[in-house]
C-alpha cells in the first residue's frame, strides 16, 4: 500500500469511492513509474534537457515515451469525465498520481500536473464540441496540453496581459507573447489568456484554445533555468494567428475570472502534490544517508540535531500531504476550494523547499555534488513557491479571504489553526505559523 493511501482513505465516503479504487490508482501509478524506470532516468533527463531545433521542441531522449506510457495505462484519464473516455473518478486521485510521478522525477511530475490542469480547465469551461475534440485524446496521452497565461510583463498581475485576440468575424486574430510555458512547443493544445475586448476592462479578457499547428504560432526560445532542466519552459510567439471562433473557451469577457478559477483549483493543488512528491524522496534520502554516514564513530542520524531535522521533515511532509489532499477533496465535493488550494500550495511548496534543502545539508559536501540526487531536488523544487502563483500571492489570498469573509479564529487543534467562515458554516484549517498574521494586519 502506498504511503499516501491512508491520507485519501480518510475521505472515501465523502468522495463516494471505495478503498480498492484508491489503492488501484496509487498502485497503478507506482507500477508505471517502476516499469518505465523513471527514477533511474531522471538524472539523464536533467542532464540532456529538452531541445528546440527547427522550431520544434523535443523532450530529453526517452522522456516522451514515458509520458505516452502513462496515457496508455489510463492515468491521465483518472478524473476526466466518463462521457469523454475518462474514468470519472475524483480529482483527488489525480493528485496522488502527480505525487507518485514527482517522487521519481520533478520535471516529469510537473508535466503530469500541467496535463491535469488542462483537463480540469476544459472539463470546467469547454463546450460539448471542445470536450469531445480534446478530452479523449488528452486522457489517453495522444496529445498534451499547456496553460499559457504568463507574459514578460504579466505574471502575478495577469490583468496586465498584453496579448490581444481581435474579433475578425469567423476568427480571433491573436498577437503577443507568452513566457515560462511548461511543455511549450511540445504540447499540441494551449489554453491562452488574451484581451478580446481591450476597452472593457476586467470584462475584456477571454480564454482561447490554440493548436500548435496554427499558422503564426512559434516557439521563441527555451529558458535556461535553475532546476526542472528536463522540462521545457518556453517563450511562445503569436503572430497574427487566426484562431477560429469555435475555439473560444467558456464565455467571452470572462477569461480573467476563468484563469483565476483554473489557477485556484487544479493548478495550485497540482503544484502542492508535485512539490510533496519531490520532498518525500528528499526525506527518504536524508533518512537513508543519515543511517549510512558515520561521524565521530556513529551514524549521523544519532546526532541530536540531525535527528531533530529528520523529525521536523517528517512532520512537514505529513502536513503537506494532509493540506493538499484536503484541498483536493474540497474541490471534489464543494466548499471553498480556492482558499484551501492557496493554503495547500503555500504550505506544501515552502515545506518542500525546506525539506530538500535540509536533505542537501544532511548530505554535507556530497549534497553539493552531482553524484547524489540531493542537489537536483533542491533545484527542481525551487519553482514550487513561484509557479502557479507565488507564496506572497497565496498569503495575500488567504488574508484577503479572512478579512472579506469575516472569518473567525476559533482555536488550535494539533498542528492546525481553525478559522470559521460564518456565511458558509465551514471551518478552514491553516497550518500553524503559515502566515505572519500581524504583518498582513489580521486580528486573531
Ligand atoms: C519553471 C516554471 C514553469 C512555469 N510554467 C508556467 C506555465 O505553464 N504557464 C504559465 O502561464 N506560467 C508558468 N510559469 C510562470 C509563473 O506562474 C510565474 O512566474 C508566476 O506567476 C510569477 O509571476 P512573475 O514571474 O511575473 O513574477 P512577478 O509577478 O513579477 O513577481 C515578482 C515578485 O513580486 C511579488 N509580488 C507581485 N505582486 C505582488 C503583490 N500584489 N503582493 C505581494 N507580492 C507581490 C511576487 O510574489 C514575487 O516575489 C512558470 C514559471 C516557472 C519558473
Amino acid at each position: 500500500m502506498d504511503v499516501l493511501s491512508p491520507y485519501i482513505l480518510e475521505y472515501v465516503s465523502k468522495l463516494n469511492i471505495d478503498k480498492d479504487t484508491v489503492n488501484y490508482v496509487l498502485d497503478l501509478s507506482n507500477e508505471l513509474v517502476e516499469r518505465t524506470k523513471l527514477a533511474e532516468k531522471a538524472p539523464e533527463f536533467d542532464k540532456a534537457g529538452p531541445k528546440l531545433e527547427n522550431g520544434e521542441v523535443s523532450l530529453p531522449p526517452g522522456n516522451e515515451e514515458i509520458y505516452r506510457e502513462f496515457g496508455k495505462a489510463g492515468l491521465y484519464a483518472i478524473f476526466a469525465p466518463e462521457d469523454y473516455e475518462g474514468m470519472g473518478l475524483p480529482y483527488t486521485l489525480y493528485t496522488g498520481f502527480t505525487e507518485i510521478v514527482s517522487r521519481a522525477c520533478g520535471s516529469t511530475g510537473l508535466g503530469v500536473a500541467v496535463q491535469g490542469s488542462v483537463i480540469d480547465i476544459l472539463t470546467a469551461f469547454g463546450n460539448e464540441k471542445q470536450k469531445a475534440k480534446y478530452l479523449p485524446r488528452l486522457a489517453k496521452g495522444e496529445i498534451f496540453g499547456s496553460v499559457a497565461f504568463t507574459e514578460p510583463v504579466a505574471g502575478s498581475d495577469l490583468a496586465n496581459t498584453k496579448t490581444t485576440a481581435i474579433d475578425e468575424g469567423d476568427y480571433f486574430v491573436l498577437n503577443g507573447q507568452k513566457q515560462f510555458i511548461t511543455n511549450g512547443g511540445f504540447s499540441e493544445v494551449y489554453v491562452v489568456l488574451a484581451r478580446t475586448d481591450p476597452d472593457k476592462g476586467k470584462k475584456g479578457y477571454s480564454q482561447l484554445l490554440l493548436e500548435r499547428d496554427m499558422e503564426g504560432f512559434s516557439v521563441g526560445r527555451l529558458e535556461k533555468k535553475y532546476g526542472l532542466e528536463g522540462s521545457p519552459t518556453a517563450v511562445l510567439n503569436f503572430d497574427n494567428v487566426k484562431v477560429p471562433k469555435e475555439n473560444l473557451l467558456g464565455t467571452r469577457g470572462e477569461g480573467l475570472k476563468q484563469t483565476i478559477l483554473g489557477l485556484s483549483g487544479g493548478e495550485r493543488i497540482g503544484v502542492a502534490a508535485w512539490s510533496t512528491g519531490i520532498a518525500y524522496t528528499a526525506y527518504l534520502e536524508a533518512k537513508e544517508y543519515s543511517q549510512i554516514r558515520k561521524a565521530f564513530g556513529k551514524p549521523i542520524g544519532e546526532i541530536p540535531i540531525i535527528k531533530s531535522k529528520l523529525e521536523k521533515m517528517e512532520k512537514q511532509l505529513d502536513l503537506a500531504r494532509k493540506s493538499y489532499v484536503r484541498a483536493a477533496v474540497v474541490k471534489d465535493t464543494g466548499g471553498p476550494w480556492a482558499l484551501e488550494a492557496s493554503i495547500a500550495k503555500l504550505y506544501a511548496s515552502e515545506a518542500a523547499v525546506d525539506i530538500t534543502y535540509q536533505n542537501q545539508q544532511i548530505h554535507g559536501g556530497n549534497g553539493i555534488t552531482r553524484d547524489y540526487p540531493a542537489e537536483r531536488h533542491v533545484r527542481d523544487v525551487r519553482t514550487a513557491t513561484i509557479g502557479g502563483g507565488t507564496s506572497e500571492i497565496q498569503q495575500l489570498i488567504i488574508t484577503r479571504n479572512i478579512k472579506q469573509k469575516q472569518m473567525k479564529f476559533v482555536g488550535e487543534e494539533g498542528s492546525w489553526e481553525k478559522w470559521f467562515i460564518p456565511a458558509e458554516d465551514y471551518t478552514v484549517l491553516i497550518p500553524k505559523g503559515l502566515v505572519d498574521w500581524e504583518f498582513w494586519g489580521v486580528q486573531k
